[in-house]
């Protein structure tokens, strides 16, 4: 069996330094393992995505010479995949209606002396666990107590990253009953995500490492659906000067792709990448990234 990597984008805007560096890490792994590159535009949080991105990103990553070895697949059209999935988890009763308004979530983490803490969801206090009490369905979220214990998996879960070494959450504690389908009916990016993962029979994850976090939320996924877990690699983050992580939404600017050569050397510099003398054709530097990707990315000691 072929090994099978890809590349995920929100088309939220056009690739920039940060996306780059994903996308060619995740191309180049694929390479150096003689196994198959695919892309996949994640547009499920419609009202985040912008019109014509997607075809812009495409188009700058063929620029870049990375170009999907299978037809581009667009989360949009997934839906039913996406139903089936939550049909499945429901029927298992492991997944449950919720009838909580981000306002009442927060009143009862309030009162259980939860904060939210910065960039992270808020932990869902399980009010509707066992009942909507009257209240209407919202939202659909994942009983995570429930599919580990009916699974035996361990708390906290542990996995391997490929280059940060060791991990672990304990995602009933740390997480809690995550959303699977959102109370404004658009699939949530875990369920989406994890069911696309299996469809397209991918083997190995390599994206950037603003979301290492998920992984363990997509690992429990995965065994709630009895699907197989990806090996994972999580990417070094490009900062901006700000020494903020750049993404489209702090208005990292545009790629500049008149010559692709040279957001390709940046990427590959922050990758530790060797450099290849300048009068080298984009193909050759690839092969030769390529090459080196085994040797260059050592999994850092912790
Ligand atoms: N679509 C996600 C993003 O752009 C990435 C998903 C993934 O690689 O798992 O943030």
């Amino acid at each position: 069996m072929h090994d099978i990597g890809r590349f995920a984008p929100s088309p939220t805007g056009p690739l920039h330094a940060g996306s780059l560096v994903a996308a060619l890490a995740s191309w180049l792994d694929a390479r150096a393992h003689g196994g198959q590159w695919l892309v996949r535009i994640e547009d499920v949080d419609t009202p985040r995505c912008v019109p014509g991105a997607d075809q812009h990103i495409l188009q700058q990553l063929a620029q870049c010479g990375l170009v999907s070895d299978a037809p581009v697949m667009w989360q949009s059209q997934r839906g039913a995949a996406y139903q089936t999935a939550l049909d499945t988890l429901i029927a298992k009763g492991w997944a449950y209606p919720c009838g909580c308004s981000r306002k009442e979530i927060e009143d009862a983490q309030a009162v259980t002396g939860h904060t939210r803490e910065r960039h992270h969801a808020a932990v869902y206090p399980g009010t509707c666990r066992h009942g909507l009490n009257g209240k209407t369905a919202r939202a659909w979220r994942l009983n995570v107590q429930r599919v580990i214990d009916d699974l035996k998996l361990a708390t906290p879960l542990t996995w391997q990253d490929r280059l940060l070494g060791p991990q672990q959450q304990d995602v009933a504690q740390e997480v809690g009953d995550f959303v699977l389908r959102r109370a404004d009916g658009l699939w949530a990016y875990q369920l989406a995500v994890v069911v696309d993962d299996a469809a397209q029979g991918i083997t190995h994850i390599v994206r950037g490492a603003d979301l290492t976090d998920n992984t363990a939320r997509q690992i429990v996924l995965q065994h709630a659906l009895d699907f197989p877990t990806p090996s994972y690699m999580h990417t070094p983050l490009v900062l901006g000067e700000n020494g903020e992580k750049l993404s489209k939404q702090n208005g990292a600017t545009a790629l500049d792709l008149s010559q692709p050569l040279c957001p390709l050397r940046m990427a590959a510099q922050a990758l530790g990448l060797p450099k290849q003398a300048d009068d080298t054709s984009m193909q050759q530097t690839l092969d030769a990234w390529a090459k080196a990707w085994t040797l260059t990315l050592r999994p850092v000691p912790r």
